[in-house]
């Protein structure tokens, strides 16, 4: 599966160099065969993270699908020769599957953000996609003392897909500890995406986006996470220029 999608590595991360159709095919194509697959959503916070969290290296490099989720990583491939053809933001994808599950009857579980979010998100996607199988949301949180009840409120849901927004590491780790007991063929770890979809938090418009200037919208509107931001934009591309082409 990795091999065959060109995985890219930066600073020893794996990324697959996939576009949004060939990652939702690969997810459709899992939701046929079932099992317990795992698909992260990395961004150059990720791959700092990474580089002092082995156990949290070690779920990205046991992940079945790391998409690329953002431009930061696609010029980092392109300054190490390497080649991401396409973004897939979490956002975007989560959009598809809502899409998806319209028309074929997938069954989507949102677990974590704030109070509300998961709920509120629901209701956004019932009324963008409606017919949208939302087989349960709930806020949760990533703590392993709520990891049993967690477990069985989703193993009754029955879900086809799961979302979790926990925030990297915690959503991804909680993904690894849990999927081998959920067995939902597909979880995802989504980070802010509920809050987005949900209107809780406004995305950059496009053409920032397009740009590479979200990190500036976030950093005007959200200063706190001035720290966050300086990870992505400061010390990743030092990181990458330390250890040269
Ligand atoms: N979150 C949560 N429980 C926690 C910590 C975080 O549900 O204990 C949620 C938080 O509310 C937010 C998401 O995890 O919805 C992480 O969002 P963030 O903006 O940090 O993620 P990003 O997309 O930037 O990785």
């Amino acid at each position: 599966m990795n091999q065959s999608l060109g995985p890219v590595s930066l600073l020893g991360v794996r990324v697959d160099d996939v576009t949004m159709d060939e990652a939702v095919a690969a997810i459709s194509g899992w939701l046929a065969v079932g099992g317990a697959h795992h698909v992260v959503t990395v961004n150059p916070e990720f791959v700092m993270a990474a580089q002092h969290d082995a156990s949290f290296a070690d779920v990205l490099r046991r992940s079945d699908l790391a998409v690329p989720d953002g431009i930061g990583l696609q010029l980092a491939a392109r300054w190490t020769g390497q080649r991401l053809r396409s973004r897939v933001p979490g956002v975007e994808l989560c959009e598809r599957l809502a899409q998806l599950s319209q028309r074929h009857g997938w069954r989507l579980f949102l677990l974590g953000a704030g109070p509300g979010i998961a709920q509120a998100t629901a209701a956004v996607l019932e009324r963008r996609f409606p017919g949208v199988m939302i087989a349960g949301c709930l806020a949760g949180s990533p703590r392993v003392e709520d990891e049993p009840a967690l477990r069985d409120a989703i193993l009754a849901a029955r879900p086809d897909i799961l979302l979790v927004a926990f925030g990297a590491p915690a959503q991804d780790l909680w993904i690894a500890r849990n999927q081998p007991l959920l067995q939902v063929p597909v979880a995802i770890g989504v980070g802010g995406t509920f809050d987005y979809l949900s209107g809780n938090v406004v995305r950059a418009p496009r053409w920032m986006r397009r740009l590479g200037l979200e990190w500036l919208f976030r950093l005007v509107r959200q200063p706190w996470r001035w720290r966050r931001i300086w990870t992505a934009v400061v010390r990743f591309p030092i990181a990458m220029h330390r250890q040269g082409r």
